[in-house]
This record gives C-alpha cells, sequence and structure tokens, in this order.
C-alpha cells in the first residue's frame, strides 16, 4: 500500500500537515492571549421591529481585531476556540462585555434594551453554565429581561437531556431564549414545541429569496404563522433588501435583522445609531434608507 503513494507526495502531504498542526496552535496560543488582554471586541447588530419601526433589542457578534491577522470574524476564530475549549471562557467574556455596555446604555436613556447573545453547544459542556451566567449578569446589577440567548436547534438537541435542564434552570431565573438559524437544523417543527423558548429566528436562507420565489414566500408565512401559533416571537435573519423587509413587514413578522437595517456595529456606532432611531420617524427608520 505505501508504495502507491509516491515519495516526494508523501512528504508534500506530511508536511502540509505539520504545517496546519503548526497553524493550529499557534491560533490557539493568539487567542488564548488575546482572551487575556480583553483584544476581542463586541459588536451589536440592531433589529427593527415592524410594527413600531423602533429598534428594542440587537445581537451581540464577537470579532477580533488581530494586530498580526487583521479583523477576524467568528468563522475564523469560533471552530478552534470550541475544540479546545477556550469557547467557555470566551462565552462568559462576551457575557461581561455586554453587560458593561448595556450599563453605559442604561445611562444613556436605553435601559429597556435587549441584548442577545450567541451560546455554542460546547458551552453546555461546563456544568456550572447556569450559576455562572446568572453570577456575572446578577453582579453586574443588570436585569435578567434585558438578556436573551440564541442557540441553534443542533445545540439545543445534543446532549439532550442536561441541555434542556439548562435552559430550564435559566429560564427559571429569568433569562430567555431564541432559536437560532430556524429551519436549518433537524426536526425543526416538533422542537418549537418541547424546547423552553419564546423566540424563533428564521434562518437568512429562507429569507434569501421570500420576494422573488412565491414558494419561499409561502414557506416563510407559514414558520411566522406557526410560530405565533405557538405564541413565539419572530426574528427575520439576513434580511438584505428593501422588498424582502416589506414583505415581512405585510405578513406581520415580529422583527428583522440584516444589512438593510445595519450590520454588527462596533458599540460606539451603536449608540449613535440608537440615539439616530429614537429621534427619527418610524417611517423614516423602516423605508428612508437606501436598499
Ligand atoms: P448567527 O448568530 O446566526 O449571526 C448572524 C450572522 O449573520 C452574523 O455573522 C451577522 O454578521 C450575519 N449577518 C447579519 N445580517 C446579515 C445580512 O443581511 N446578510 C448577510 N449575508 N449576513 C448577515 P457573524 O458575526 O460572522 O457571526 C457568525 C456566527 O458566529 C453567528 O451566527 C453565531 O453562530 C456565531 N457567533 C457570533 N458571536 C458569537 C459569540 O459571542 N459566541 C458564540 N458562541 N458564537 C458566536
Ligand atoms: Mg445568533
Ligand atoms: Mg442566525
Ligand atoms: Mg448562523
Amino acid at each position: 500500500r505505501a508504495k502507491a503513494m509516491p515519495g516526494n507526495s508523501w512528504l508534500r502531504y506530511s508536511r502540509d500537515f505539520k504545517e496546519a498542526v503548526r497553524q493550529q496552535i499557534s491560533l490557539e496560543a493568539e487567542f488564548r492571549s488575546a482572551l487575556r488582554t480583553d483584544e476581542l471586541e463586541v459588536y451589536y447588530q440592531p433589529k427593527l421591529e415592524l410594527a413600531t419601526g423602533r429598534v428594542r433589542s440587537v445581537e451581540a457578534l464577537v470579532r477580533w481585531p488581530s494586530p498580526k491577522r487583521g479583523m477576524l470574524l467568528p468563522n475564523d476564530f469560533i471552530p478552534m476556540a470550541e475544540s479546545s475549549g477556550m469557547i467557555v471562557p470566551m462565552g462568559y467574556w462576551v457575557i461581561e462585555q455586554v453587560c458593561k455596555d448595556l450599563a453605559i446604555l442604561k445611562r444613556m436613556g436605553h435601559g429597556n434594551l435587549t441584548c442577545a447573545v450567541n451560546l455554542s453547544f460546547r458551552q453546555f459542556h461546563d456544568r456550572k453554565l447556569a450559576e455562572t451566567v446568572f453570577r456575572i449578569i446578577y453582579n453586574a446589577d443588570i436585569a435578567t429581561d434585558n438578556f436573551e440567548f440564541e442557540l441553534t436547534e443542533t445545540a439545543m438537541m445534543l446532549d439532550t437531556e442536561f441541555t434542556i435542564r439548562s435552559l430550564i434552570e435559566l429560564r427559571k431565573l429569568g433569562l430567555r431564549f431564541a432559536l437560532d438559524d430556524f429551519g436549518t437544523g433537524y426536526a425543526s417543527f416538533n422542537n418549537l414545541r418541547r424546547l423552553p423558548i419564546s423566540t424563533v429566528k428564521i434562518d437568512q436562507s429562507f429569507i434569501r429569496s421570500v420576494s422573488e420565489v412565491a414558494e419561499d414566500a409561502t414557506l416563510v408565512e407559514g414558520m411566522i404563522n406557526l410560530s405565533h401559533g405557538l405564541g413565539l416571537n419572530v426574528v427575520a435573519e439576513g434580511v438584505e433588501t428593501r422588498s424582502q423587509l416589506e414583505f415581512l413587514h405585510r405578513i406581520g413578522c415580529d422583527e428583522a435583522q440584516g444589512f438593510i437595517i445595519a450590520p454588527a456595529l462596533p458599540f460606539e456606532a451603536l449608540c449613535s445609531f440608537l440615539d439616530a432611531a429614537a429621534s427619527a420617524s418610524s417611517d423614516a427608520l423602516v423605508f428612508g434608507r437606501r436598499g
């Protein structure tokens, strides 16, 4: 068998493999130090409440402006953080940062704003998750009402029993959950009924074509009606065009999030955005933007 692989291609494979391992180790080491030195940043993407044209909630999205590698997005480092276990301390760092920012927003008169924080399945491997999350929020003197956590179906369904127990524990403490990327997992509709969630976020893949493909529009309308029937709040993700926004408004979707409203913003830019949104009329906010 060994003969089937010419010597130099084996050597190349071996060298590439070693190089990949070295890269991974150095990314991990840089990330560990970035976490320790507060090099990560939390950006915030506004969600627009369609019935009122107000922004009542935002989603926290982590960024890593690495001095060496440039601005890194979650897809560049979350998989490594998950496989190395560093997602656990990173997750707590994000919640702490969100608490600090919410305290500033409160002083600016935006005390009713809700912030959603993403949780990955790997964070549930920490048996003290519920306890730690609650302690951070409590110590920061932030109301649990100001928080929401986003989990994907896959995250909620892995290690089901323990995960659901943690979710229920957090729910009892007044924390709410949203089902992220809805429609991309499995057994979707059954989960809506079983999981302790209050919001569903319809994945961008369904939103993309609502204004062109009639079947997709029907599907999204069905997802919204079904969710409403179960008493759930509905957010559309990845809304990029005005016609998508108008469609979602017309069929009664509760909130929209996407580039048509704003991308994820650094905290300072979020503050300006919220101040401008508070003084603009709802019409200007929903329909006065360029698509
Ligand atoms: P997600 O929670 O589904 O977040 C939505 C993603 O879609 C974000 O990507 C956002 O920037 C992007 N997005 C928003 N509007 C639009 C749009 O109109 N068009 C397009 N094409 N994209 C849009 P981002 O920030 O790169 O985050 C990717 C994923 O990384 C998130 O998906 C979430 O699963 C994960 N993530 C982000 N921050 C955290 C975190 O603090 N902790 C954990 N555990 N995961 C995180
Ligand atoms: Mg999310
Ligand atoms: Mg999502
Ligand atoms: Mg996603």
